[in-house]
C-alpha cells in the first residue's frame, strides 16, 4: 500500500476509490516506493472562507477549497466544482486524477481542483458572479492562480461565464501581468476563448467511445458488433459533458440513445430520443417531465439499471456501487464523470464481464483543448493567424507550380477551395481526435501487454509511470 500521508480516518468513498485505484497500479509497477508516495500525494492545499453579499442584503459565509496536487510539472491544472457535496477530500482526488490524465493525453500540466460548496443551479447570477470573483480574489491572494501557477477550468456547476468573470477579475488585480487570460480556460470566445472549448470534453467522450468499440475483439468478447453505430446508450447528466457527448454519439456516430436521466427522474424511449430536442426542452422547462417522444418516470436511479449497450455516467461521483452494480444490464460503461464507479462497485462489474472506460482517459479532451487555449494566450496570437497564413502561403506557392508545370490557369472556386486553411476549431477538433485515438491505443497496448486486470489499471499504471519519469527528469529539488 502507497501512503500519501492521508491515511487515518475515511476519507469519503471517491477518495478511497482514487487511492485504491492508485494502489492497485502502483503493485504493478517497477517505480521506488518513495517516488510512488510523491506521485500520489497532494502538494498543496487552500482551505477558505469568505463573506459574500446575499440576494436580500444579509452575508452568507462561503467555503471553498483550491487543491494543487502535483507540482512535477507547471503550471497546474483544473476544474472548478460548484456543488453542495463537494468537500476538501472530494476536491483532492479530483486533483490528483487531473494529474493522472494530464499525463495520459500528454498535456505537460500538474493536477489541481477546485470546490465551492454551493449549488449553482439555485443560485442567481449576481450571487454566483460575486462568489466567483471573490474566490479568484483568495485565490490571487495565496499564489493559488496564475498563467505558470495554477489555471482553473469550468467542472461541474460552473462554465464559460464564471470563467469569463475570473480572467476580468485577475486581468484587472494582476495589471502587470503580460499575459492575464492565460489564468483560466474555458473562457467564452470574446476573452480570448478558444472555438470548441465547451464541447471539448463530451466530444472527446464520443471519440473515447469510438476507439474503444472499434476494436474487434474486445466487441466479439462483449457479443456486440464493432463501432458506435447501432449501439443503444443511457446518459445520465444532462449537463455540458453529457448533453455533447450524447449529441455527438448520435449525430455523428449513428447511436440510438434510449434513455436520459436527470435529477428529476429518466426519459425513455426504445427507438432513440431526439438529444437535441430533450435538451431544449429541459432548458426551456427545467424538467425532463411532459417530453412529447419518450416516456417519463421519477426513478432516475432505476433507469441506470435498464438493458443498454453504453452507459455513460457524466453527472457525478459513487453512482455504481457494490449495492447496484450486480443489477447494471449494460455491456460497456463509459465513464464521462469522474469517479461514477466505486471500487467495490467495479470488481463486481470487472466479475460480471462488463467493459469500463475510465475517466481519467475518457473525460480528458476538456483538459486537452484548455491546454491549446493557454498555448494560444501565452503566445498571445490565435491559432488562425499563427498557422493559416502559413498554410495558405504553402499552399498557393504549390498551386502556381503547378500552373507553371501545366501551362494552365486553376479556376478561381477550386484555386480558394485548395488554398484555404484551416480554421482554429479544425484544428481544435482533429488535434482532439487524434489525442483521444492515440491515448486509447496506449492504454489498450498496456492493458494487454503487461497482462493487466483491465484499462483503468492500464490508465493509472501509463500515469504513475509518466509522473514518474518526469519527477526523474527534473530532479527533486534539494
Ligand atoms: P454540469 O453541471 O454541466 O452538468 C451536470 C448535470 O448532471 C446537470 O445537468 C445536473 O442536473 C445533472 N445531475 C446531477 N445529479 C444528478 C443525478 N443524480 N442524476 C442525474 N443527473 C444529475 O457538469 P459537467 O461539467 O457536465 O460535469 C459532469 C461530470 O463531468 C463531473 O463529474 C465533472 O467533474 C466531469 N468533467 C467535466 C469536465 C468539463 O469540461 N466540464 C471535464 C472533465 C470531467
Amino acid at each position: 500500500m502507497i501512503d500519501d500521508g492521508e491515511q487515518g480516518a475515511s476519507r469519503g468513498i471517491f477518495f478511497d476509490s482514487v487511492s485504491r485505484y492508485f494502489n492497485r497500479a502502483a503493485g504493478y509497477s517497477k517505480v521506488d516506493t518513495g517516488l510512488l508516495r510523491q506521485v500520489k500525494t497532494c502538494n498543496a492545499v487552500y482551505r477558505m472562507r469568505f463573506p459574500v453579499r446575499a440576494d436580500d442584503g444579509s452575508i452568507a459565509v462561503v467555503e471553498a477549497f483550491r487543491a494543487e496536487h502535483s507540482y512535477h510539472r507547471l503550471p497546474t491544472k483544473g476544474g472548478i466544482r460548484f456543488s453542495e457535496i463537494v468537500s476538501l477530500d472530494e476536491t483532492i482526488a479530483l486533483a490528483a486524477l487531473m494529474t493522472y490524465k494530464c499525463a495520459i493525453v500528454g498535456v505537460p500540466f500538474g493536477g489541481a481542483k477546485g470546490g465551492v460548496i454551493l449549488d449553482s443551479h439555485s443560485l442567481s447570477e449576481g450571487f454566483r458572479e460575486r462568489v466567483i470573483r471573490r474566490y479568484t480574489a483568495e485565490l490571487i491572494r495565496k499564489n493559488f492562480i496564475g498563467p505558470d501557477i495554477d489555471v482553473p477550468a469550468p467542472d461541474y456547476g460552473t462554465g464559460e461565464q464564471e470563467m469569463g468573470w475570473i480572467a476580468d477579475t485577475y486581468k484587472n488585480l494582476k495589471m502587470n501581468e503580460p499575459h492575464p487570460y492565460a489564468c483560466v480556460t474555458g473562457k467564452p470566445l470574446g476573452m480570448q476563448g478558444i472555438p470548441g472549448r465547451t464541447e471539448a470534453t463530451g466530444l472527446g467522450v464520443y471519440y473515447g467511445i469510438r476507439a474503444c468499440t472499434e476494436q474487434p475483439e474486445e466487441m466479439k468478447r462483449l457479443g456486440l458488433n464493432p463501432g458506435v453505430a447501432g449501439k443503444r446508450v443511457i446518459v445520465q447528466g444532462l449537463g455540458n459533458v453529457g448533453y455533447h457527448a450524447a449529441h455527438y454519439l448520435q449525430s455523428q456516430g449513428g447511436a440510438t440513445i434510449v434513455g436520459i436521466i436527470e435529477r428529476e427522474g429518466a426519459l425513455y424511449a426504445a427507438d432513440g430520443l431526439d438529444v437535441d430536442a430533450v435538451y431544449r426542452h429541459r432548458r426551456e422547462g427545467g424538467t425532463l417531465e411532459h417530453f412529447d417522444g419518450g416516456e417519463f418516470s421519477a426513478d432516475g436511479a432505476a433507469a441506470l439499471e435498464r438493458d443498454c449497450d453504453i452507459l455513460i455516467p457524466a453527472a457525478l461521483e459513487d453512482q455504481i456501487t457494490a449495492e447496484n452494480a450486480p443489477r447494471i444490464r449494460a455491456r460497456i460503461i463509459a465513464e464521462a464523470a469522474n469517479g461514477p464507479v466505486d471500487f467495490d462497485g467495479e470488481a463486481i462489474l470487472r466479475e460480471r464481464g462488463i467493459l469500463m472506460i475510465p475517466d481519467l482517459f475518457l473525460n480528458a479532451g476538456g483538459v486537452t483543448v484548455s491546454y491549446f487555449e493557454w498555448l494560444k494566450n501565452r503566445a498571445g496570437v490565435s491559432f488562425d493567424r499563427l498557422l493559416s497564413r502559413n498554410e495558405e502561403l504553402t499552399k498557393t506557392r504549390l498551386v502556381e507550380t503547378l500552373e507553371s508545370l501545366t501551362e494552365r490557369r486553376v479556376p478561381e472556386p477550386v484555386r480558394s477551395q485548395l488554398v484555404h486553411g484551416s480554421r482554429e476549431k479544425d484544428l481544435v477538433t482533429t488535434a482532439l481526435e487524434q489525442t483521444m485515438m492515440h491515448s486509447f491505443e496506449q492504454i489498450h497496448r498496456m492493458w494487454t501487454s503487461r497482462d493487466l486486470p483491465d484499462l483503468r489499471t492500464a490508465a493509472f499504471l501509463l500515469a504513475i509511470e509518466r509522473v514518474a519519469e518526469s519527477y526523474g527528469q527534473h530532479g527533486i529539488f534539494p
